[in-house]
């Protein structure tokens, strides 16, 4: 399968700064060895995609990889869908660069990540049943800081804000047969909260049309081919499109063409248990609480027009405005990065580090790579082409002398005795496999590829036994 999701942010860190990321990234980096060192801040697949540039590209490179959890991978674990096992195939390229002689793994160290979800700054986004894809996704994928979610899935109605892959990996999951997703790894909680579900209906709703529909034909596919699940569309959305249709670049004429075909066969078709539908032209405008004033109990939604044709095509309301009931909002309008520290660049309108190629503007030494220099889009290949070019701004820059490698820097040694003198106690790769040993084990034991831990403690307990 083609690659899915992209992911994360690392910053490359060569040079000096200040604050207490720069107390970290002062102390590594440049010639204390052999060859030049680099620290890759954030263990998920832009670190380590880069990682695998610089090492490959220089035999003298010394590359260090911090991650915050005690697991490494980043979204590929804790992001692509449970039932989407192919796009995790990259964890073994990841773990080969993690395993090179010239690579460290420094697992449990406070480090850096797309932590952030873009609010839909609607009034009612508190109420109890309002959830970010984000935490939703971490929830079923068993992130740490997701665990205690408990979305109880007790309403019939979900609506979904956001057309993006992030809205249908989220909608098929609600809507999945569960014998289905038994077999996969995720979470064996989701698992019991997705047995006791009343979830039949999943509207995904986006502000603007079906030619400006972010998500893409697979997921689409596996939406209409969810058994016992009907696809419910309205026919008008589609009526004025088929013009546009010849001019459309290939992928989006397929996916357009597939939802014509999908809403001329399947609305008005009632035999299924379960459906699944977009509708278009709509934004959030206030989650609406039920009686008891703390729950979700629907939505209102602006209803718009667009302005302009294509992918720039803008949604103007129109004034007029429309209420869906509902038990449960989830918000899937896009991860955000967060500023980091004072002394790295950040654009908070766009929410990146300004850069140039991956060189972080101001700032010599600093590179950034993943969601924290593009934005949050993209597949996996996209994030290994946009590391890849990071590695090699990062390799030229050495080259030309840009960056002062004669500076003598005590690199990684450093950071080692910093985190011994906080208290900090990091996880080696081999520790990882213990860990990672330990879930495939509880994963084969109820027919699943793994199991994960859900506490930092059980997964250091495992790599420290
Ligand atoms: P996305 O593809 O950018 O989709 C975000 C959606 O939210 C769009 O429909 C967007 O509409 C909408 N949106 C943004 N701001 C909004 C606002 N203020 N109000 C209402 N709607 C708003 O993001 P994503 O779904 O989070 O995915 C992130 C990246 O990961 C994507 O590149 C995606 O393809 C990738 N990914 C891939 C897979 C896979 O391959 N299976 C799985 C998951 C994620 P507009 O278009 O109007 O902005």
């Amino acid at each position: 399968m083609k690659g899915s999701f992209t992911a994360l942010r690392c910053m490359l860190q060569t040079s000096r700064h200040h604050g207490v990321f720069s107390s970290l990234a002062r102390r590594l980096s440049s010639a204390s060895g052999p060859g030049p060192k680099v620290c890759i801040v954030g263990g998920g697949p832009a670190g380590f995609y880069t990682a695998q540039h610089l090492l490959k590209a220089r035999d003298d490179m010394v590359v260090d990889v911090y991650e915050r959890l005690p697991v490494p991978f980043g979204l590929v674990r804790f992001g692509v869908a449970p039932d989407h096992p192919e796009v995790k195939n990259v964890i073994n390229t990841f773990t080969q660069t993690a395993q090179h002689e010239r690579c460290y793994f420094y697992g449990n160290v406070n480090s850096y990540g797309a932590e952030a979800n873009r609010s839909m700054r609607v009034s009612g986004e508190g109420l109890a049943g309002v959830f970010s894809a984000r935490d939703f996704v971490g929830w079923y994928n068993g992130l740490p800081s997701n665990k205690e979610l408990q979305p109880h899935l007790n309403c019939e109605t979900v609506v979904i804000l956001g057309q993006g892959n992030v809205a249908l990996d989220v909608a098929r999951i609600l809507l999945s047969p569960l014998d289905l997703l038994k077999k996969t790894d995720i979470t064996q909680h989701a698992l019991d909260t997705l047995a006791a579900s009343r979830v039949r209906r999943v509207l995904i709703v986006g502000r603007r049309g079906p030619l400006q529909i972010a998500c893409t034909i697979k997921e689409v596919r596996e939406m209409i081919n969810l058994p016992d699940t009907a696809a419910d569309m309205l026919p008008a959305d589609f009526e004025s499109i088929s013009e546009a249709l010849k001019d459309l670049p290939r992928p989006r004429k397929r996916l357009t063409e597939l939802m014509m075909k999908t809403v001329k066969t399947e609305s008005g078709q009632h035999k299924a248990n379960k459906s699944w539908g977009f509708r278009f032209l709509r934004s959030p405008l206030e989650v609406l609480p039920g009686p008891d004033g703390k729950r979700v109990a629907g939505i209102r939604l602006a209803v718009n027009k667009l302005e302009g044709s294509g992918e720039d095509a803008k949604a103007v309301p129109t004034g007029q405005t429309e209420d869906l009931e509902c038990g449960m909002v989830i918000s899937s309008i896009g991860y955000k990065s967060l500023p980091i520290d004072p002394c790295v660049p950040f654009d908070p309108r766009s929410a990146i580090v300004p850069n140039n190629m991956g060189r972080v503007k101001d700032t010599a030494g600093l590179y950034c790579s993943g969601w924290v220099k593009r934005g949050p889009t993209g597949v996996i290949a996209t994030t290994m082409n946009d590391s890849f070019d990071t590695a090699r701004m990062l390799l030229k820059d050495m080259d030309s002398g840009m960056l002062n490698l004669s500076v003598n820097k005590p690199g990684g040694q450093e950071i080692t005795a910093l985190l011994k003198e906080r208290g900090v106690r990091a996880v080696s790769f081999p520790e990882w496999e213990k860990i990672n040993l330990e879930e495939v084990r509880r994963g084969t034991a109820v027919g699943k590829p793994r199991e994960k831990f859900l506490d930092v403690k059980d997964m250091l307990a495992v790599a420290w036994s």
